[in-house]
């Protein structure tokens, strides 16, 4: 992956078919009903091997968490026993280039269409972009802070695409890119909780599942520095020390 720097599509695949991406869903949608100290364990253990796969795990389940909590009985019944099957990475885009963190500031809009919402704008640095099936996009619907919303938009919508794959400074292998809705049509039914609860969303993702799993990830970075056994003949830096 260091030396490609291009998506791991395959490896992604392969991780999630394991239940990972599911660890929190209730075994009622497949899932395998552990909670967050279990998650941490899973995200801190592959992130010990690789960062990239660590973080394409977290990223993952904060897509999971909106459908947890918001999502309707028959969006959890459609979509959580594909994500626990390893089927399907739900993604959560909200980042804009021009706004970034100032969440509140976005401009990408979604317009009600009869039983659509058109969707129109970009989102950047979004976890598994590039592997995404289905992007927990939050949307501009109305003004000011309740006027975000929230939509799943499968990767095969009419109108939807994506930019071309930038590799990072690190994390290579990792895909957090941009997504383009142009005329994107979503059924009404893929609207995540009501119109108006889209800061709510990205809000609860973040916070919930996004902080401590970033953390988790670190940890494992942290830990291979740490413990990584020298391959020098000398001993390496930690023998120089020494
Ligand atoms: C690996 C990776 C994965 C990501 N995954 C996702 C994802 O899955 N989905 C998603 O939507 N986004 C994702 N992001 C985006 C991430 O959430 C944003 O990078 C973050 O919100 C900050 O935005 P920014 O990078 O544009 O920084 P900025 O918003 O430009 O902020 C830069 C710095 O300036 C400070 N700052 C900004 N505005 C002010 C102000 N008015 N006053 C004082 N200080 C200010 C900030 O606190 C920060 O320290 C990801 C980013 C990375 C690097």
């Amino acid at each position: 992956m260091e030396k490609s720097r291009e998506v791991e599509m395959d490896l992604a695949r392969v991780i999630a078919a394991r239940g990972w991406i599911g660890i929190t869903v209730d075994p009622e949608y497949g899932g395998m009903g552990l909670g967050h100290l279990a998650k941490t364990i899973v995200i801190e253990e592959i992130s010990r091997v690789s960062g990239a796969m660590g973080a394409m795990v977290q990223a993952s389940q904060l897509g999971t968490a909106k459908i947890l909590h918001f999502g309707s009985e028959e969006q959890k019944c459609r979509w959580l026993p594909a994500v626990s099957a390893g089927s399907c990475l739900p993604t959560i885009a909200v980042t804009e280039r021009e706004t970034g963190g100032h969440v509140l500031g976005m401009t990408a809009s979604a317009v009600r269409d009869g039983d659509h919402y058109i969707l129109n704008g970009r989102k950047v640095f979004v976890g598994n972009s590039h592997v995404g099936d289905l992007h927990g996009t939050v949307m501009r619907t109305g003004l000011g802070s309740t006027g975000l919303s929230a939509f799943l938009v499968e990767a095969d919508s009419p109108g939807f695409s994506l930019g071309e794959h930038e590799p990072a400074m690190g994390l290579s292998g990792f895909s957090f890119g941009e997504l383009i809705f142009e005329n994107c049509r979503v059924p009404a039914a893929n609207l995540l909780g009501e119109e108006g609860d889209g800061l709510k969303v990205a809000y609860s993702s973040s916070v919930l599942y996004g902080r401590p799993n970033l953390a988790a990830v670190s940890l494992g970075l942290h830990q291979a520095i740490v413990t990584r056994p020298s391959s020098s003949p000398s001993g390496g830096c930690v023998a120089a020390a020494r």
